[in-house]
């Protein structure tokens, strides 16, 4: 490349961490609209922007938040502020079953189970309908967009509290088709879920068979993460044999202390699972580095928690950011009532469930094909992870603790997450890929929000850009979104060497 040439940014005197997990190493790295042009020692040419490194800050790829609810917050100009603030700079939608689109319910009123992916008052028949909205209303991070078995069944099974019919399977067969025609990367479950357990794996398996067709990819919440999680394990394997589907199992976790440590044996069969699975349907996971977990009130989980924080409860709005164990001890109302019980109370809500071990987190975080995802839910008072999953993993886990390096942390929010999902040339800083940036100070990255104040963006974030622009500096969100839809390009068909 000639000297001359003018950049749009130029990185000078950064750390680079290129996303492969290859070490760490000195050098400039230059922009050019939105694709990276070049990496060298020293580059001598002019830019419209130079934004000094130092020689110490790390400049890396966009993180990509494998696993998110963030359907309606790509909608409004800033609701993405807690992704980007962390350096997410590209999101998978539309995981546990729940997609806003298609959303061709017959009564637009929405059932409370699907509440999660709706908007107040715009709604989406069609995945062309969603993409096209974004298209004209441009989001802050680039997304990825998986169709949801609720959203499936919602459209196409007037009660769920069953298996479809034939005919109903059908409809959905033929909804997963013209979805996966209209941009989307794949098909999610949410099996525990009310309007999704009554779903068999022999349905399943034929709405993934439909998405398989179309090189798309199948990510599960499995219909069991406590007592029976390695036969919920076996279930989501056998689903991608069947139907030939590469599999993702989301946010993977052994619940219930009663299980705590079982991850040693979860990670052995995944090992094996991953090892005896042919090239075509590789198998990965995701995890978010938190022992707790949150998501609406439901019993069932509550049994596998050693106490619950309430986020919202619709009967007793009061009672948010309220224990369970605090709430039975000191209300006449709920004195004396199970955990569980108590919480069939306060449904319909948001909670979070104190129920895994730091050892198993740990240990899961640390498996080499786990990639990270924040599980994120858009609620008035959200679990932490929604503004602080991606530093916290790059703060406490990598160096605080020293879990794994900083290029294997980076690796687990980028190149593997691109790979997986099979978004070509994002998660790598290469020549030629994407501009998808974050420009990070390794000392003092770190994750604020917590369980009490859980809406403070995080430390440390520099600069992020969003293919060639920038979306975030100095603690607060820029510019306009230059977002973009992502495609799927399952590996082996992306060009090592794409033509700029
Ligand atoms: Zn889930």
């Amino acid at each position: 490349m000639s000297g001359d040439v003018e950049h749009s940014i130029l990185f000078r005197n950064v750390v680079l961490v290129d996303g492969t997990g290859s070490p760490r190493r000195g050098c400039d790295v230059a922009v050019k609209g939105d694709v990276i042009v070049e990496i060298a020692d020293k580059i001598s040419s002019t830019a419209k922007r130079i934004i000094d490194g130092k020689g110490r800050l790390v400049l890396c790829p966009g993180f990509i938040d494998t696993h998110t609810h963030d359907d309606v917050a790509l909608l409004s100009p800033d609701g993405m502020d807690c992704k980007v603030s962390q350096g997410v700079t590209s999101v998978v939608i539309g995981n546990c079953g729940i997609s806003i689109s298609p959303d061709a319910l017959a009564d637009p009123k929405s059932p409370p189970e699907f509440s999660l992916g709706r908007h107040p008052y715009l709604s989406f028949p069609s995945v062309a309908t969603y993409v096209d909205y974004l298209e004209q209303h441009k989001p802050q991070t680039n997304y990825g967009l998986l169709v949801g078995l609720l959203a499936l069944r919602c459209a196409c099974q007037p009660t769920r509290d069953r298996p479809a019919n034939a005919h109903e399977l059908e409809d959905m067969r033929r909804l997963m088709d013209s979805s996966m025609r209209q941009g989307a990367v794949g098909f999610s479950t949410g099996l525990i879920y009310p309007g999704q357990k009554a779903a068999p794996m022999e349905e399943i398996v034929e709405i993934a068979k439909v998405t398989a067709r179309h090189g798309g990819l199948y990510t599960t919440h499995m219909r069991d993460e406590a007592d029976n999680v390695l036969t919920a394990l076996q279930e989501a394997v056998d689903t991608s044999r069947a139907a030939e589907i590469p599999l993702v199992i989301s946010h993977h976790k052994v619940s219930g202390k009663q299980n705590w440590g079982r991850s040693k044996e979860t990670l052995d069969f995944l090992r094996s699972a991953i090892e005896a699975a042919p090239a075509t349907r590789p198998i990965a996971i995701d995890a978010y580095p938190y022992s707790a977990s949150s998501t609406i009130l439901l019993p069932s989980v509550t049994e596998e928690a050693e106490d619950v924080l309430v986020l919202q409860s619709r009967p007793y709005p009061d009672l948010a950011r309220k224990r369970v164990s605090e709430i039975v001890r000191t209300l006449p109302d709920f004195a004396g009532l199970r955990y569980p019980d108590a919480v069939a109370k306060l449904a319909p809500g948001t909670a979070i469930y104190f129920c895994m071990d730091d050892k198993d987190v740990s240990r899961i975080l640390s498996f080499p094909k786990t990639m990270i995802g924040s599980d994120g839910l858009h609620s008035p008072n959200p679990h932490p992870r929604l503004w602080g999953t991606f530093p916290r993993v790059l703060g406490k886990y990598a160096r605080d603790e020293g879990l794994f390096g900083l290029e294997e942390a980076v690796r687990k929010m980028t190149s593997l997450s691109a790979e997986t999902f099979g978004f070509a040339r994002r998660g790598q800083v290469k020549a030629g890929f994407f501009a998808d940036l974050v420009l990070l100070d390794p000392d003092e990255i770190h994750d604020v929000a917590t369980f009490e104040d859980s809406q403070r963006p995080s430390e440390g974030i520099k600069v992020v850009l969003v293919n060639g622009e920038i979306a975030w500096e100095d603690g607060k969100g820029v510019g306009v979104g230059n977002g973009r839809r992502l495609d799927r390009i399952p590996s082996g068909a992306v060009s090592e060497h794409p033509s700029l």
